[in-house]
């Protein structure tokens, strides 16, 4: 059975309280062996780390999310350091910026993404982006402050920005949202960008495929998110699994499988 990464996971949100080990067992079940799970804010790193101690196949990343400005402190970034030094994460996420959602001050969004990709850059960690809207303004401060690679999450831009994060040592990653017949323009880039830009991602428990609807996504649908983009592809699911897997690996520096 392949083996797939699920990128970006939120399996700490209280969407799961009620049936968690179920899901985690299903992904699992389904091929899905690493799931990394982001946290959004310093309140959020305790339901991340109890998630990451509960099931060994999920990795966390420690961050302070854009959409959460109202509720981030500067001292939160401190607080930032201190939590990687008690458990190290496989990157800094989920930061970024966002120019979609109204109301969030764009002066503060850049000062906890600036900070945030110093932080990252200091303990040599990948970033996970949240880019709404805004992918020529987190590229201008990555090629200021160079990190060590990281993703493009929920990637929706030009096949240029694509080409200019590939550059800069970023994947893009792929999820739910490609899967519907009517997303032509991130389908476009699911067939062209090459395989080994590309990492999937469920964002569970948000942007649920188009065989959900309006549903919540699971990190258990991650690999009929791969079948979609290998029938997209032209290519079986076993070279997508590898491809995707690899390219997860190599950026987060898993060696060996956690389960
Ligand atoms: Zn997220």
């Amino acid at each position: 059975m392949p083996f797939f990464i699920d990128t970006h996971c939120h399996l700490d949100a209280a969407e799961f309280d009620a049936d968690r080990d179920a899901e985690y067992a299903r992904a699992v079940a389904a091929g899905v062996g690493i799931q990394v799970v982001p946290a959004v804010s310093r309140d959020n790193f305790a339901a991340v780390d109890a998630v990451s101690a509960r099931y060994p196949g999920c990795l966390p990343a420690w961050g302070l999310h854009p959409m959460y400005i109202g509720v981030h402190r500067p001292e939160h970034l401190a607080d930032l350091r201190t939590q990687i030094e008690a458990r190290r994460p496989v990157a800094i996420g989920e930061i970024g910026l966002d120019l979609f959602v109204r109301g969030l001050d764009y002066a503060t969004q850049e000062f906890f993404y600036i900070e945030q990709l110093k932080i990252a850059r200091d303990y040599d960690l990948p970033v996970l982006l949240h880019c709404r809207k805004a992918n020529d303004e987190l590229l201008k401060h990555l090629r200021r402050i160079k990190v060590r690679g990281g993703i493009a999450h929920a990637f929706n831009g030009s096949p240029q920005q694509a080409d200019e994060f590939i550059k800069l040592g970023f994947k893009l990653g792929f999820g739910g949202a490609f899967t519907w017949p009517r997303a032509n323009n991130l389908r476009r880039l699911a067939v062209n960008l090459p395989l080994d830009a590309i990492v999937l991602e469920t964002d569970s428990p948000d942007i649920p495929p188009a065989w959900i609807g309006r549903g919540r996504n699971a990190p258990g649908e991650l690999p009929r998110i791969a079948q979609t983009l290998a029938e997209l592809r032209g290519l079986d699911i076993e070279t997508v699994a590898r491809a995707t897997t690899r390219n997860a690996r190599t950026l987060f520096g898993l060696e060996e499988d956690p389960v």
